[in-house]
């Protein structure tokens, strides 16, 4: 069995959520690995569970072939993390959306497994007449969620860095008095390392493939007990007739957010709320993303691309979190 040795930083991963999670943590002597590395696998399981779209039976699943008129009971972590989605959305004006799912379908972007390419315009309006946070209805303190008939949630923008919390959530319950958990990408980090330092996170530069780009100076944040979160278009977009489509959809039009941040980061106090901000701050913009973060005091940090370099903006909240 796998056992820590004193003031040892131990590393545990696995995968969820169709990419990896991992856990760095400072374990007491003697600490069972295996044992944290089962239970950590649980919790996560239990978020995919709750809230994949990928897996028929998950509840997310089940609420979106729910008959009209039926209220379906949310699981705990599920009302929460619906909770954290609506809020944002009132707070980002609906930036951010947790109901878009036929859309993020219809672009190719989720499970249905249509293929990546433009839509056809009256699909569009199709699938956003079926869309629209305002149409959720709950009850019984939001346990209960009414399935007005068509509305289909979509919570990949927010659960990862849920998972996130939820993991750190358990570690402390178990007693590791510092970690830093990263579900693909998102992280949280708690607690002292053994040398009284907090963890500490190289930001994601958004470096292109394309070699010509040139690369920004690494960035260093501090997390003592916060969480980071980024949104980007490295992996999940597709190219048509010379235009670049993100996988961040504005509820607006429908439509993939236009010259898209190549990356957008935020810093909160959980992974959580770090990860939903940093996708409605994607779809506001960096302009208007910017200045609704510095109004709002949002720690975030937009890189865009400008010609064949990248150009980064930050408020003040976000500098800082950096490493002196
Ligand atoms: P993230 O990488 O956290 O920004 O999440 C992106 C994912 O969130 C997409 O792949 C979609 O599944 C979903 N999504 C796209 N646009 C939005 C939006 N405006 N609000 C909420 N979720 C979205
Ligand atoms: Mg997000």
């Amino acid at each position: 069995m796998e056992q820590a040795a004193a003031g040892h930083l131990a590393s545990l991963g696995g995968e969820t959520m169709g990419t990896r999670w991992s856990v760095r943590l400072s374990a007491r002597p003697g600490a069972d690995l295996h044992a944290l590395h089962v239970t950590i696998q649980q919790a996560l399981d239990q978020v995919v569970a709750q809230m994949s779209t990928w897996d028929p039976g998950s509840d997310i699943s089940r609420y979106r072939n729910a008959p009209a008129g039926s209220w379906l009971r949310l699981p705990r972590e599920f009302a929460c993390v619906l909770d954290c989605a609506i809020e944002v959305a009132r707070r980002s004006d609906g930036a951010f959306d947790p109901t878009l799912g036929p859309l993020v379908d219809l672009w190719g972007f989720g499970s249905a497994g249509t293929p990546r390419r433009v839509p056809a315009l009256d699909a569009i309006d199709d699938a956003r007449a079926r869309s629209g946070w305002s149409r959720l209805q709950r009850r019984d303190g939001g346990r209960e969620l009414l399935q007005p008939g068509g509305l289909q949630l979509d919570l990949s923008a927010i659960a990862k860095g849920f998972g996130a919390d939820l993991v750190a959530t358990h570690l402390r319950g178990r007693g590791i008095e510092a970690a830093l958990v990263e579900v693909g990408g998102e992280i949280r980090g708690y607690g002292r390392k053994a040398d009284g330092e907090p963890w500490r996170v190289l930001v994601e530069s958004a470096a292109e493939e394309d070699a010509s780009v040139d690369e920004l100076p690494p960035r260093v944040l501090c997390l003592d007990d916060a969480a980071v979160a980024t949104s980007g278009d490295r992996w999940h977009r597709f190219e048509q007739d010379g235009r670049r489509y993100a996988h961040t959809i504005d509820p607006r039009t429908g439509v993939p957010v236009s010259d898209a941040a190549a990356s957008v980061t935020v810093v909160a106090a959980d992974a959580m709320h770090a990860d939903a901000w940093a996708t409605a701050l994607t779809v506001m913009g960096a302009s208007a993303g910017l200045e609704f973060a510095r109004t709002h005091g949002l720690a975030a940090r937009f890189v865009v691309r400008a010609g064949a370099r990248l150009r980064e903006s930050m408020t003040d909240a976000f500098q800082s979190h950096l490493a002196a």
